[in-house]
């Protein structure tokens, strides 16, 4: 089976629920607070070992009691750990502030992410060996960078979340084989809130690209091709939270199947649209025989 590697991050979602978020300066009291393992990089992880991958998992958690539970998350969901290193230090976590309207305000501190700054020989080998890398920007941008051009120099196809979003370096974006942004990142990046217009400009940087567009589906362009529309099922959802890491996780065992992207696209929208019925983020994610039954 094709290895998906992911060089990414973990974070202990630390999330407050209140009726109305405090302005500054001021105090409210909450309702309750609950503590969710995350990160885009361990979250999509997660989606892929459900849906079915052989995933290995490079970052690093932090020496305090959140560390070890994110580890577990991931392991439990039959993720290899071996390379997610243990950092002096706190874990990633992500202080998130939810208000009665489902608004929410939210701050990362990287904690053990930040200290994920350079692969060393077990992590390149790992992604020498593996058949797709799985990359977001919640780590330094010098690893990100190192980590695709690794793969690219071994031909191994490399997918890049562009968030939190930021202009990619020239070296990163020459090593990226397919570039996966929502539509607010697609048009911060090129400056176009049409996603067609969108699409064809970041073709200049990659040679392919999903503009994922929320319940309307995603479009999905090549270089030398047309951009093709891939509508979304219909769906109730409840919470949409996760709904883009779930849907590159599996696109990435697709294809590491060696699905057609078409064909890939569809298995991986059937996942995110499971996904959006269910509350929570890594724990909404589905399972393989779901997906494959929906
Ligand atoms: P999030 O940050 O909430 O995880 P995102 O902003 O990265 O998501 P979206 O474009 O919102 O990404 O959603 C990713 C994919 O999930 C979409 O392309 C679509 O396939 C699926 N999806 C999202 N929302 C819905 C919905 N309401 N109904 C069906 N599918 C959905």
């Amino acid at each position: 089976m094709t290895v998906i590697a992911v060089l990414g991050s973990t974070n202990m979602d630390v999330v407050a629920y209140v009726a109305r978020a405090p302005g500054r300066g001021e105090t409210v009291t909450g309702r309750e607070l609950r503590t969710v393992p995350g990160g885009k990089g361990a979250n999509q992880a997660v989606a892929a070992a459900r849906a079915g991958g052989e995933v290995v998992m490079i970052g690093a958690v932090g020496t305090d009691e959140y560390g070890s539970r994110l580890r577990t998350n991931l392991e439990h969901a039959g993720v290899d750990t071996d390379l997610l290193h243990t950092a002096a230090g706190p874990s990633g976590t992500a202080h998130i502030v939810v208000d009665d309207e489902g608004s929410n305000a939210i701050v990362v501190i990287p904690g053990a992410n930040g200290t994920v700054t350079a692969l060393g020989p077990g992590e390149k080998a790992a992604i020498a060996a593996a058949g797709l890398l799985l990359l977001q920007l919640e780590l330094p941008m010098t690893v990100v960078t190192e980590g695709a051009m690794t793969a690219k120099a071994r031909g191994v196809r490399t997918i890049l979340t562009p968030s939190p979003v930021q202009p990619l370096p020239a070296g990163l974006a020459d090593s990226v084989d397919l570039l996966i942004p929502n539509e607010h990142e697609a048009a911060e990046l090129t400056g176009h809130t049409d996603p067609r217009a969108a699409a064809l400009s970041l073709l200049r940087q990659v040679p392919e690209v999903v503009i994922t567009l929320g319940s309307r589906g995603c479009l999905y362009a090549a270089r030398g091709g047309e951009p093709v529309f891939f509508p979304a099922p219909e769906v109730t959802a409840v919470d949409t939270t996760g709904a883009g890491d779930t849907f590159v996780g599996t696109l990435a065992v697709a294809l590491g199947e060696g699905r057609s992207v078409p064909e890939a696209v569809g298995w991986a929208s059937s996942a995110a649209a499971l996904c959006v019925q269910r509350p929570g983020a890594s724990t909404s994610m589905p399972y393989r025989s779901e997906i494959d039954a929906s």
